[in-house]
């Protein structure tokens, strides 16, 4: 029987795609279905068509998977936040795990055999983990104030303002604004037409201090009464910081560089482990504070220091890797390329009284080369946690130059993990243990952490 688009078919979920869609197949064609569990039998509706695969939409679950569970959020098939929330957590973690082990086989060409894979460190809650939201603000049809999210791939707002990822204060905040907004004729941007002032709204706490930080993202650089909004934001608990941030540009980023301080020290401060770190709106900081201390506290464990050690932590961002090392290296130098984020991680480090830390500003497939040339450097220990494209081949090239004896390679995107250990170990290092930890439940993304060694 052929199937014609809008047709629909009944179809077993046998497996996942990385990005979190059931793949099922009929007479050797391939169908991605979103939304569905592997595992689930299920009505869907043919969309849209390729050579060997196309994409259908769930229409009904004929037969639920074991690992289904009833998504949590009213607005998960919508939203393009969540991909996973109609797998039981469980579940999710052994297809994390099977997502990492997969490519370090098949692109890494690893012996699943000749290394350690341990149990991935899932969430205790899987629940209001994140420290940090961004709310777009718009309006309905009726022409009412909302604040949501994007739908997925585009940039329609949907109206949800209790994100259950998010901290339950957002909801407060963007009540508050929103009254402002209504007291004071004040528009929401509109993208379309270049119009209306208020773009986004930036969220962030520190869960270990309380302290909240709001920054208004405007079209503009000042808010009508901001002082009525302050005073009406103050009254909640642990408010910090309230800023604006100015962005006049026709763009998708959400973010200017210009920043307007309203109230507060234009900060808040947090905690990972012992560590204390200065958070400004615009300083990048993992949004998952519990297994970040988790996934930090397991890369120091693979780094082995017993205090004597010269350690580089590359793509070191605001430092938060470094400064927990030096806890227990004799040395650490970070390398990063943002200058802002440089100059956060030196702050860091000051505050935290750590003197045996310095950070190079640059990209690590420079820095490296340069310093290595002109000062010989050297590293017991290198530490890498770059961004899901991974590490440049001159990086790698630099790190198998230093020969340190354990690497520690800290990556948010599996297939280039594989890509680069493949390369790693054929310059004279053996993968001896990874393990994945989860720091974004009901999301397809994994954080994996791989410890190399050198051979005799
Ligand atoms: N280790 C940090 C940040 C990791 S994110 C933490 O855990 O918080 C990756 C970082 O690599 C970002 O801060 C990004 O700015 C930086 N980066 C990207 N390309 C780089 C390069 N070529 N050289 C150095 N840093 C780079």
């Amino acid at each position: 029987m052929e199937i014609r688009k809008n047709d629909t078919f009944t179809v077993r979920i046998e497996d996942m795609s990385e990005d979190g869609a059931g793949v099922g197949r009929l007479d050797g064609y391939i169908w991605f279905i979103k939304d569905t569990v592997c595992g689930d039998l299920v009505e869907a509706k043919a969309i849209k068509f390729k050579k060997t695969y196309g994409f259908a939409r769930l229409m009904r679950i004929l037969m639920p998977s074991e690992d289904r569970t009833e998504p949590a959020c009213p607005a998960a098939r919508q939203c393009g936040g969540c991909q996973l929330q109609a797998m039981r957590y469980e579940a999710q973690l052994a297809f994390k795990e099977k997502k990492v082990l997969n490519s370090l086989v098949r692109i890494g060409g690893l012996d699943s055999g000749t290394f350690l894979f341990e149990p991935i460190i899932g969430m205790e809650n899987p629940w209001r983990y994140r420290n940090k939201a961004q709310f777009p603000f718009g309006q309905n049809k009726d022409g009412e104030i909302i604040a949501g999210f994007y739908a997925g791939r585009t940039h329609t707002i949907i109206e949800q303002e209790d994100c259950l990822l998010g901290v339950e204060e957002n909801q407060k905040i963007l009540a508050v604004i929103r009254g402002h907004m209504k007291k004071m004729q004040i528009k929401p941007y509109d993208e379309e037409r270049h119009q209306g002032l208020i773009r986004h709204v930036l969220i962030r706490k520190g869960f270990r201090t309380g302290e909240l930080m709001v920054c208004l993202v405007l079209n503009g650089r000042n808010i009508p009464r901001a002082g009525e909004l302050v005073d009406a934001l103050c009254k909640l608990k642990g408010m910090t910081s309230i800023s604006l941030n100015v962005n006049m540009e026709k763009t998708n980023v959400i973010m200017g560089r210009e920043l307007v301080n309203l109230w507060g020290p234009g900060c808040i401060t947090d905690y990972i482990g012992r560590i204390r770190y200065r958070i400004s709106p615009l300083s990048f900081y993992q949004v998952n504070p519990v297994q970040t201390e988790k996934l930090y506290t397991l890369a120091l464990e693979y780094a082995g220091l017993t205090g004597e050690e010269t350690v580089w932590d590359l793509y070191c961002g605001i430092g938060t890797i470094s400064l927990f090392l030096a806890q227990r290296a004799k040395f650490v130098y970070g390398v990063e390329v943002v200058p802002e984020a440089v100059g956060d991680a030196r702050e860091n480090a000051r505050l935290n009284g750590i003197k045996n830390v310095e950070f190079f500003e640059g990209r690590a497939e420079e820095i490296l080369p340069e310093q290595y040339k002109k000062n010989q450097i050297y590293a017991d220990v290198i530490v890498v946690d770059p961004p899901r494209k991974g590490c440049d081949a001159a990086c790698l090239d630099m790190i198998l130059k230093m020969s340190p004896k354990r690497i520690v390679y800290v990556s948010c995107g599996p297939a280039t993990l594989a890509r680069d250990l493949r390369v790693l170990c054929g310059g004279g290092y053996e993968v001896k243990r990874v393990r994945c930890v989860d720091m974004f439940a009901w999301g397809v993304h994994v954080e994996t952490v791989a410890l190399l060694s050198k051979l005799d």
